[in-house]
């Protein structure tokens, strides 16, 4: 997702320290400290505009939130939003990070969990290693998160999703939930993503799987 330049953006981020987070690598380890409290933390990587992250954190609040995106023209409307809210949402944070360097900002263990929603499908062949759900991103994840965590991934674009499942499935996690329609059962725990809005309202159905790595692989 890229939108226009904003050239108020960075000034509009650096006023914002306490939720975009300047030199995330200086917290490594001690993100409990970030928050103030012991709560799990899940993150999501590719955050956007940040609606889904933001929807989960006011929807949990005993679980702490990081969004990360790449670009700030993209991240500062996330910023802008929560800034919006009365009282801020004090169980969020946004890294405005490339995904690729998770573990100069999390030790392994420090995130519970990691979502990846509408990742950029990337379809051509030769550009398989950029995908989030590529063998190298998979273990990379495996650096940060606990023995046994979880990623959750949804998408539009099918072609990702079934290089998704292979990619996992001959990682050796344990795909724990499956959905080739996910607004079919039109669960009350989803919270939207902006793609998964502008999606669904075409019609288009709505991927969805949840795999836990394994201790003991094959
Ligand atoms: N998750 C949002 C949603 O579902 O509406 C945004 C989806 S958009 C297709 C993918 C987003 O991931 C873009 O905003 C892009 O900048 C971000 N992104 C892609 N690669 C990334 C990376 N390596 N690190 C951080 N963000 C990344």
């Amino acid at each position: 997702m890229r939108t226009r330049f904003k050239p108020w953006a960075a000034d509009l981020m650096k006023a914002h320290p306490e939720i975009l987070i300047p030199n995330p690598e200086q917290q490594k380890g001690k993100w409990h400290e970030v928050f103030g409290n012991n709560n799990p933390l899940h993150i999501e990587a590719g955050t956007g505009k940040g609606r889904f992250i933001i929807g989960m954190a006011k929807q949990n609040p005993s679980i702490n939130y990081i969004g990360i995106e790449l670009f700030d023209s993209v991240i500062v409307s996330a910023l802008e939003t929560i800034l919006e809210e009365e009282g801020g949402i004090p169980n969020l944070r946004l890294l405005r990070v490339n995904a690729k360097d998770l573990t100069e900002f999390f030790e392994k263990g420090e995130v519970d969990r990691l979502y990846l929603n509408f990742s950029d499908p990337w379809p051509k062949k030769r550009h398989a290693k950029r995908r989030l759900t590529h063998d190298t991103f998979l273990k990379l994840y495996e650096s940060v998160l606990p023995e046994n965590g979880e990623i959750h991934f949804k998408t539009d674009n099918r072609g990702l999703f079934e290089y998704s499942l292979t990619s996992v499935s001959e990682y050796g996690m344990l795909l724990k939930y499956v959905s080739l329609d996910l607004h079919a059962g039109d669960p009350e725990w989803n919270i939207m993503t902006e793609y998964e809005e502008k999606f669904s309202k075409k019609g288009q159905p709505i991927y969805r799987l949840e795999a836990q790595y394994q201790t003991n692989k094959a």
